[in-house]
């Protein structure tokens, strides 16, 4: 301030006193007193003096201004400078101040809520724009034709698909006028009065969504579907209509397939139960043919014996028919059945089977100097592929000179994966066919591909073949030359271990025949089928047991318990009414009784099963499946009854071996 005091006083003095001198010279004063002692006493006491004024009268006009200022700057003045101000324009002025907080508070608080809602925005916008791409994607992409309409019958949006129906641009064909449209595609349609019947009786009522199938007037048998939905707000408020165009050719032809697969189920549930009750059969023929094969009569006469070997080669057959039934109709546990197949013999089977099924004109041969292969298969399933093959290459071979080549080899190769190189048997099929065409070579293995005429071919041979094939740890490859033949190799892991292989020098010596009855030991016969049931006695009294019958598990049971007969093994049969095999073996292991047992079906049977129904106790000796010859029959019954009489050597664990 005192800065300010002395700015102030120059210009006073400067203003002040240089006036008076002029005024004293104008008046005709002489100046000389205002340079005399007199004079500079009076100019020091007016400085002094406006110093000391100038200091009284600025001082509130310094507090005002620095009050001003701390005013401005909300802070509360000094107190010298409030001395100089009234209390209430304080109040006033913090009130103000206190408004001013408030509103800057709540500007500050809008400001951000505007800044996140304008993000939010932002984001909303984006996901939108997002949504809005995919849906375009997704719609232009359908394999459907779509219209969007509206609900004054404007099309609003519609998609390449529908254009491409159309067979022009939706423009071309009428603009954007829903009716035109309609008969558009009605016309596309074999049958176009109907479709425009049922378009306008689908128009009629906003709510109904509906869809009608119909052949489409291209000559291709195409058939496409027409299908239309309301479109509706979250209120029910119907805002427009959705038609839409698709090729159902495929489906139709997918579901036809289907309903033909499941008919083969049935087929196939049906041929299971008609194996059983052939097997029940074929044993009590093949059973009898033996018997009258071995009495003495017969082996005298070599025309009435050639006769009934004939019947019984037959009778082979139709159980080797018979297996393949069981097979199709899928009742075999497949891994159980695998064992050391001998394939030379496997082939010969097939070449005898095919004689019988297919055009004599037909040359099958088995290409000579074979190696001796064996596997590790299910005999049955084996047969079923290596037979399919040879049918579908009957089926693709000229009316004459038409020949089938089935060979086997034993090859080093790599597995289709790269893995390592191992040995494998390979059995080739070639014929000299139709072969099969390019377009055609990448899809023989789909499930209902096929080429041939319906009823003719159901294309599961070579997709069930395959994965039979890969179930056996294999593959199948081919070859083919279009007009000059085809060639499929299966590939098989090799075995070299024969042990288990099926021997058919029969085992049973004729001079047992000779031993009188019962010498061999007891046997319990069960079976509910009355005629299997005499030819197991028959057989098994020829081999000398003493036999005793039962009609069901409960006579079985009665028997083993009540009777006080001691027995040495039991004949089970699995499938009987009131108490099956299956029940009978499991209640005489809960009483504690380990009679062994031989279990015979007209079905193909787990062996597992039975381990598990023992509870830790002994499981079955041998497992037979019907028609078992006389030689199965001696070996099983021998070798239940030498458990019997000698227990040590009976193996809990022992795992039962199957017997055809
Ligand atoms: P299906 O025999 O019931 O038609 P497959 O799955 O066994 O079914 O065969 C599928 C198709 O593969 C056959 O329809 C046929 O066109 C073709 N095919 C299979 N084997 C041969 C072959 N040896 N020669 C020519 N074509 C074959």
């Amino acid at each position: 301030m005192n800065q300010l005091r002395l700015r102030l006083m120059f210009p006073m003095m400067l203003f002040g006193w240089l006036p008076a001198i002029g005024a004293a010279q104008l008046m005709g004063n002489s100046l000389d007193w205002f340079f005399s002692q007199w004079g500079f006493v009076l100019l020091a006491s007016v400085f002094i003096g406006g110093y000391l004024l100038s200091g009284w009268a600025l001082k509130p006009a310094t507090a005002i201004m620095n009050t001003t200022a701390s005013v401005m700057r909300g802070v509360p003045p000094t107190k010298e400078m409030s001395d100089w101000l009234p209390q209430d324009f304080w109040k006033l002025r913090c009130d103000i101040n206190m408004l001013f907080a408030k509103h800057r508070q709540s500007l500050n608080a809008a400001e951000t809520h505007a800044s996140q809602t304008a993000q939010r925005l932002l984001n909303a916008e984006r996901l939108l724009r997002e949504a809005f791409t995919a849906l375009q994607g997704i719609f232009a992409a359908s394999d459907e034709g779509v219209a969007v309409v509206d609900s004054s019958g404007n099309i609003i949006a519609s998609n390449a698909k529908l254009d491409e129906f159309l067979g022009h641009p939706l423009e071309e064909v009428g603009g954007r006028n829903v009716q035109q449209l309609m008969q558009a595609i009605a016309s596309r349609f074999v049958e176009k009065e109907r479709m425009l019947q049922w378009i306008s009786a689908t128009d009629a009522n906003p709510h109904l969504r509906d869809e009608v199938e119909a052949e489409l007037a291209d000559n291709e048998h195409r058939v496409f579907s027409l299908r239309t939905t309301p479109m509706q707000t979250d209120h029910g408020e119907v805002i427009g209509r959705l038609w839409m165009v698709r090729d159902c050719s495929e489906v139709r032809g997918l579901k036809k397939q289907l309903r033909e697969s499941q008919k083969l189920g049935t087929i196939g549930q049906i041929a299971g139960g008609l194996a059983h009750d052939f097997n029940n059969m074929l044993t009590a023929i093949r059973g009898n043919l033996t018997l009258a094969e071995l009495s003495p009569g017969a082996s005298n006469t070599p025309d009435v014996r050639d006769k009934l070997q004939n019947a019984g080669h037959a009778t082979q057959r139709a159980a080797e028919l018979v297996k393949q039934l069981l097979c199709y109709s899928r009742r075999s546990p497949d891994a159980q059945l695998r064992k050391v197949t001998n394939l030379k013999r496997l082939l010969a089977d097939v070449q005898g089977l095919l004689k019988h099924s297919i055009d004599p004109r037909v040359t099958v041969r088995i290409r000579a100097g074979m190696d001796a292969s064996f596997a590790l298969a299910d005999a049955t399933q084996l047969e079923q592929v290596v037979l399919n093959l040879c049918l579908n290459a009957c089926d693709a071979l000229p009316t004459d000179n038409g020949i089938i080549e089935i060979g086997i080899e034993n090859v080093m190769h790599r597995t289709p994966s790269g893995g390592d190189t191992c040995e494998f048997v390979m059995i080739a099929v070639r014929d000299n066919g139709s072969g099969i065409s390019e377009e055609m070579r990448h899809r023989i293995f789909e499930p209902f591909f096929t080429t041939k005429d319906p009823g003719r071919g159901t294309g599961l041979g070579l997709s069930m073949a395959q994965d039979i094939v890969r179930e056996h740890g294999g593959w199948i490859e081919f070859d083919s030359v279009e007009g000059q033949g085809t060639e499929f190799r299966v590939f098989l892991p090799r075995t070299e271990d024969p042990e288990n292989i099926d021997d058919s020098t029969p085992a049973y010596d004729t001079r047992l025949a000779q031993l009188p009855t019962g010498q061999r030991g007891t046997i319990l016969v069960v079976d509910d089928e009355a005629p299997v049931r005499s030819i197991a006695v028959n057989m098994l009294s020829f081999l000398g047991y003493r036999v005793l019958e039962a009609g069901d598990g409960q006579q079985a049971l009665d028997i083993v318990f009540r009777s006080g007969e001691k027995i040495d093994a039991l004949l089970l049969d699995i499938y009987m009414p009131k108490l099956s095999g299956r029940d009978t073996f499991k209640q005489l292991r809960a009483a504690g009784n380990d009679t062994p047992i031989v279990i015979c079906s007209g079905f193909v049977i787990d062996p597992d099963e039975f381990t598990i129904l023992s509870e830790g106790r002994c499981p079955p000796v041998d497992i037979m499946l019907k028609p078992y010859s006389l030689d199965n029959l001696s070996k099983s019954m021998a070798k239940a009854v030498k458990t019997a009489h000698a227990p040590e050597t009976f193996s809990r664990q022992m795992a039962p071996v199957m017997a055809a």
